[in-house]
């Protein structure tokens, strides 16, 4: 199974945002339509030999999981998950 990195969670808000790092192309768009500017590159080479972007240090609480980052990249290689809500049990349905 392949495991995606997380480049930062957000716990109270409920999302994550994934990093699927060789497929990057490092053309660096997610850095530039960050409303938040929380992005940056980072030294790490992938696969296709592009430097993959990162979270800045400190500065991962600032996003707010507006998803540009994911709507601009041309290789599909970020992404927001927000995290179901947990609460279902399975006895809620109810048939009556
Ligand atoms: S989801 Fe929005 S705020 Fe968060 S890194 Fe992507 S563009 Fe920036
Ligand atoms: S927009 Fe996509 S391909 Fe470009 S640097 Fe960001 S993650 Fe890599």
């Amino acid at each position: 199974m392949i495991n995606i990195p997380k480049l930062l969670e957000n716990k109270e808000k409920k999302f994550a945002l994934f990093l699927n790092k060789h497929r990057c192309g490092g053309c660096n768009v997610c850095i530039m339509v960050c409303p938040t500017g929380i992005l940056e590159a980072s030294d790490e080479l992938n696969m296709r030999i592009s430097y993959i972007p990162r979270v800045k240090e400190g500065k991962a609480q600032y996003c707010t999981g507006c998803r540009r980052c994911e709507y601009g990249c041309p290789d599909w290689a970020l992404y927001v998950l927000e995290e179901k809500n947990e609460n279902h049990n399975g006895a809620e349905k109810a048939t009556t």
